[in-house]
């Protein structure tokens, strides 16, 4: 089935502008949301980059303070020895860092010098244990920022030996600055780190090891100040388990039964959304990880989007962790999203609407045109008719239509006049019925009927009633049979007649059957004249056996006389001899008489029979010279053909009609012509002529036949019966044409032509009158 232009206009451009809508809707559904999640990782991954920032910040110049300390009490700047002036730089060092919790020397003697901030009496308080020998003190100094002292104390109850604290027993052992695992402090309670660094007194030795004690809830809050999404948070674990710093700082310790405080293990901390970011990787065994890893996990039915950083260094291997509600990032997308799809159906179907419109304002001159055609089509509206304003195109397809419509009514006038003045009768027949449709002059005059009796006929009503009847057949577009018949008609007047039928049936461009166009013509003369031919032909023939017969006969006559005569004479004389014998028997005379009667008798029947032939001369007619060689030429054409060589004739104008037998002038005519065949066909040559020509001499019509053959044989007797060079020839041709032309009153002779052949005329009566 075909579309109408107007449809595929319509679903077309409102389809199209769909299309596009939603092309648009998703493309941007799609990219959005991966956009904003690509956003909510790097927005992860730069919290944790500034947190390992912050933190490695942070702690960065409590090992500079350290480290510094421990040189300056390595190289003797300061004397370590001397407790007031260890005192005052660990003070200085104390009030720089406000990270610093404490700044501490301790040394092999178990001499220690502690300044730490304090919470009450004054901001800073020191400790100093000197040991001389035996001797043991324990002091305690309260200065405030000046370094003024505010209360001094001795504590004599105090067991403090810094070498046998975790951190000065490390930096001994490994001689270098090392890092404490985080632990809460005792007595500030606060979770902190230790930094020890060993002050060598020769290449192996140690003298003492200063340390700093740096308070790290500083990082968490740093870590709550973070704006991640509206729910996210970053912490740190350190790498046995512990969470190190959260947002929430109340969430990090937890007591042991002696009263000391600890951190809470990931695995029961209590931010279950914390616990639940690193459970995948904590079960799994991949913490800590070797580079970024983002991923995502749910809790409570939310899905999170997280990333896990790497360890911040060998000396701080901390994890640090940051996570945010994956719908943080996409709620305001989404509902965008709902809004943008409410606008592209909005636009979707406006402008579907509008393609809709469009597609009626172009199609409706199209529309236009189509209903014009088919008005011109029906032949309900002139094709000259102006066309209403429309397209360009339209306008040019309707101007080739128009001049294709004017060039097929020409066509179809041009046939109909070739139809109507066809000197061949024409005729259209109906298909199924048979039925006459339409009819030219030439068919009406053939059959005598007339164009409405005709309309009323089919075309078997024209067969003669003795033949069978007329069959048109060919309903196969694909095999377009054409039919040729000869058949004979019955004219309206009852005459009979010969027609040379042909039928083409014509299809349709559908391949439905049209109708037949059938060619009609009168071949009745054409068909006398074939008739006449085979007619001459069979009389020639009995004609040539009987003049054949009559010339073996006449041949036989003329020698049987002689002996015959000479017998019956001496028949004659024997029987005088006998008579004239005295004792002769009786029966030898009578046996004499008998011979002599006998001869006698045969010589009668051959007078006889030689007048018999003679008698036959024929009836001499008048008759026309050139239509008898036309005649004769179609009974020897078989033969020329099969020998190549071509008759021709040339019966000069105006000659008269010739008075003879017109069937025996036929017989010497058809044997002139197939000597000459024979004779030329004998010859290898290409010239293969035989030319018949008759022209008025003295009186007479003078007919010759030429030939291009090799001429007569010398030694030939012509016109002599039994006279040939053929191997069957019976050498009675040329003498049977002589004695017609001789009964008819002419004369035949032979003459050679130029330059070779042969030439054989004779002479005929002209008709009287
Ligand atoms: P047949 O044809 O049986 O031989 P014909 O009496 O017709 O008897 O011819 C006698 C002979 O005359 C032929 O055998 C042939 O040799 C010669 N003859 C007749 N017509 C021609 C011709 N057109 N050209 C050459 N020879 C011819």
């Amino acid at each position: 089935m075909r579309t109408s232009l107007g449809a595929m206009l319509a679903i077309g451009l409102a389809g199209l502008q769909l299309l596009a809508v939603l092309a648009v809707v998703f493309s941007s559904y799609v990219s959005s949301e991966r956009a904003l999640l690509d956003h909510a990782r790097d927005l992860l991954r730069d919290v944790g980059a500034n947190t390992i920032e912050h933190s490695r910040g942070f702690l960065g110049p409590a090992r500079g303070a350290a480290e510094l300390s421990a040189r300056l009490a390595q190289d003797r700047v300061i004397a370590s020895d001397v407790p007031e002036l260890l005192e005052r730089l660990l003070f200085q060092q104390l009030q720089l860092a406000p990270q610093f919790a404490g700044v501490y020397h301790g040394n092999e003697e178990g001499e220690f010098v502690y300044v730490m901030r304090a919470g009450e009496i004054a901001p800073f308080r020191t400790k100093i244990i000197r040991v001389d020998g035996e001797d043991r003190t324990v002091e305690l100094i309260w200065r405030d920022n000046d370094y003024n002292v505010i209360e001094r104390r001795m504590d004599p109850d105090d067991p403090y030996d810094p070498r046998t604290r975790p951190w000065y027993v490390r930096a001994r052992d490994q001689l270098t600055t090392i890092w404490t695992d985080p632990y809460i402090f005792f007595s500030s309670r606060q979770p902190g780190i230790t930094l020890a660094s060993p002050v060598m007194d020769g290449p192996d030795r140690v003298r003492g090891i200063v340390g700093v004690d740096i308070e790290i809830s500083d990082i968490s809050d740093f870590l709550a100040r973070l704006r991640i999404g509206a729910t996210g948070r970053a912490l740190i674990i350190h790498e046995n388990g512990d969470v190190i710093a959260h947002p929430n700082k109340d969430l990090l310790k937890a007591e042991n039964a002696d009263g000391t405080l600890r951190f809470v293990d990931i695995r029961s901390f209590e931010d279950p959304i914390a616990r639940a970011a690193f459970a995948d990787l904590e079960a799994s065994g991949r913490l800590p990880v070797a580079e970024e890893t983002l991923s995502q996990f749910t809790y409570g039915g939310e899905t999170y989007v997280s990333v896990i950083m790497p360890q911040i260094s060998d000396n701080l291997p901390w994890t640090i962790g940051a996570y945010a509600l994956e719908s943080d990032f996409t709620q305001v997308l989404k509902a965008n999203r709902l809004t943008n799809t409410w606008i592209a159906v909005f636009v979707a179907a406006v402008t579907g609407l509008a393609g809709l419109a469009l597609a009626n304002y172009i199609y409706k001159p199209v529309r236009a045109f189509a209903v014009r055609n088919a008005l011109v089509a029906q032949g309900e509206l002139d094709p000259s008719e102006p066309l209403p304003k429309t397209y360009q195109e339209l306008e040019r397809a309707n101007q080739t239509l128009t001049e294709q419509i004017a060039a097929r009514r020409e066509t179809e006038m041009e046939y109909g006049r070739t139809f109507d003045m066809s000197s061949r009768g024409m005729a259209q027949i109906d298909p199924e019925t048979s039925r006459f449709l339409d009819t030219n002059a030439r068919i009406r005059e053939i059959t005598g009927y007339s164009e409405a009796e005709l309309r009323g006929m089919t075309v078997n009503d024209l067969a003669h009633p003795d033949d069978p009847p007329f069959l048109l057949s060919g309903t196969d577009p694909s095999d377009p049979q054409e039919i040729n018949y000869e058949m004979r008609c019955l004219r309206r007047d009852g005459e009979t007649i010969w027609a040379s039928v042909n039928a083409i049936l014509i299809f349709n461009q559908q391949g439905k059957p049209l109708h037949f166009v059938l060619t009609l013509d009168d071949i009745t003369a054409s068909k006398l004249t074939e008739e006449q031919v085979a007619e001459l032909s069979k009389d020639i023939s009995n004609l040539s056996r009987d003049k054949t017969m009559g010339q073996v006969a006449a041949g036989l006559a003329h020698e049987l006389n002689q002996p015959l005569t000479a017998i019956a004479q001496n028949a004659d004389s024997a029987l005088y001899a006998v008579n004239r014998m005295p004792d002769a028997e009786p029966e030898l005379r009578l046996t004499l008489e008998e011979i002599a009667e006998q001869s006698i008798r045969a010589g009668e029947i051959i007078r006889a029979l030689r007048s018999f032939i003679r008698r036959d001369e024929g009836i001499r007619t008048d008759f026309d010279l050139g239509e008898l060689v036309e005649q004769t030429k179609r009974l020897v054409v078989a033969e020329a053909r099969a020998a190549a060589v071509t008759i021709t004739s040339d019966m000069g104008a105006g000659l008269p009609q010739v008075h003879a037998n017109r069937i025996q002038i036929a017989q010497v005519l058809v044997n002139l012509m197939r000597n000459a065949i024979e004779a030329v066909s004998e010859k290898g040559s290409n010239d293969r002529r035989v030319h018949v020509h008759a022209a008025l001499r003295d009186g007479k019509v003078q007919v010759c036949v030429t030939d291009t053959g090799p001429g007569v044989d010398p030694s030939i007797n012509l016109f002599e019966d039994f006279e040939t060079t053929k191997p069957a020839g019976m050498g009675l041709g040329l003498s049977i044409c002589r004695s017609i032309v001789q009964t008819n009153g002419g004369r035949i002779w032979h003459e050679a032509a130029e330059p070779n052949g042969a030439r054989f005329c004779f002479t005929l009566d002209i008709a009287a009158g």
